[in-house]
């Protein structure tokens, strides 16, 4: 990967998008959330800010349908994993972001869902916002909504949910991370559906710690590559949700959602004659 060299004007002018330039420089930074996968569930504004873009940072997440709008005249930086390589540390991308910003680009930083849900956006805007960058955010549809949306189910209902929580399965190190049992026994209470990003390689203890406050049999979906179409999804009860993502091979990205928010899910599942999936893709699954 190469420092990002100031390329030609785009093709598209940056009619709906309004920025605050950096220090007179034009500079400007726009964080997009590119939605979940399927490049139609991108909103209008992303799409415009991503045909105004002189550079784009590129997340792993980002499906090249999407980065397909930017003008052939920018400069596209895939700063994620593709290709087997490590991802780009989250300073370096500071700096780069920074100074393309005060080379006077338009700078887009594309990420995966929604750019202010786990995807570090947050941190992002704190540090261009100390280095006196003014930043836009344009949401994206985040993938814990568009998964369960594209299994037809709701992550709230009157009868089964009050609210829901989108949590991370994976802490920062040194932190401890999520309270797993005092998660369970909230959303027992309270009665929460549950949406854990990130939490496939940590399934097993996740399981474990979630038992101690939500009964076995609490319906649990993993939902891998949403939106897209190599979706699959396996539908299972808490008690053998780590058994179930082994057995089935899913792997990241997935999100998990657990609820009785999915009772209807499951028990459609439990029924040999009835085609669960109605996502996008094929190898949907269903587990007891
Ligand atoms: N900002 C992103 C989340 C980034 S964290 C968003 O709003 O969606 C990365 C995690 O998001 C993955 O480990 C996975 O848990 C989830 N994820 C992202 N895209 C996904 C997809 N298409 N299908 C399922 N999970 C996805």
């Amino acid at each position: 990967m190469s420092r990002p060299t100031p390329p030609a004007s785009p093709s598209t002018p940056a009619a709906a998008v309004t920025l605050t330039p950096h220090l007179g420089t034009g500079g400007r930074c726009t964080l997009v959330g590119a939605g979940p996968g399927d490049p139609e569930l991108l909103t209008i504004k992303a799409l415009k800010a991503i045909q105004a873009a002189t550079v784009l940072l590129v997340d792993d997440l980002v499906s090249d349908a999407i980065v397909a709008h930017a003008p052939p005249t920018a400069r596209v930086v895939y700063v994620g994993k593709r290709g087997g390589c490590k991802s780009t540390p989250q300073a370096f991308i500071e700096k780069l972001m920074l100074m393309a910003v005060n080379e006077g680009e338009n700078v887009v930083r594309l990420k995966g869902g929604d750019p202010f849900i786990f995807g570090r956006g947050g941190e992002e805007v704190e540090h261009l916002r100390a280095a006196g960058v003014q930043v836009e955010v344009i949401n994206g549809i985040t993938s814990g909504l568009a998964g369960l949306t594209s299994l037809g189910v709701p992550l709230t209902h009157r009868e089964h949910a009050h609210g829901v929580v989108f949590v991370t399965g994976h802490a920062k190190p040194g932190d401890d991370g999520t309270d797993w049992r005092l998660l369970a026994s909230t959303a027992h209470t309270a009665r929460l559906t549950l949406v854990i990003y990130m939490g496939v390689s940590g399934a097993a203890r996740i399981q474990d710690e979630l038992l101690h406050g939500l009964p076995a049999q609490t319906p649990v979906v993993i939902v891998q590559h949403a939106t897209l179409p190599q979706q699959r999804h396996a539908v299972a009860t808490l008690g053998s949700l780590h058994a179930t993502i082994d057995r089935e091979g899913l792997t990241s990205p997935a999100i998990i959602v657990v609820g009785d928010v999915l009772t209807g899910l499951a028990a459609a599942a439990s029924h040999p004659a009835v085609q669960t999936g109605m996502g996008p893709g094929t190898g949907t699954r269903a587990a007891a």
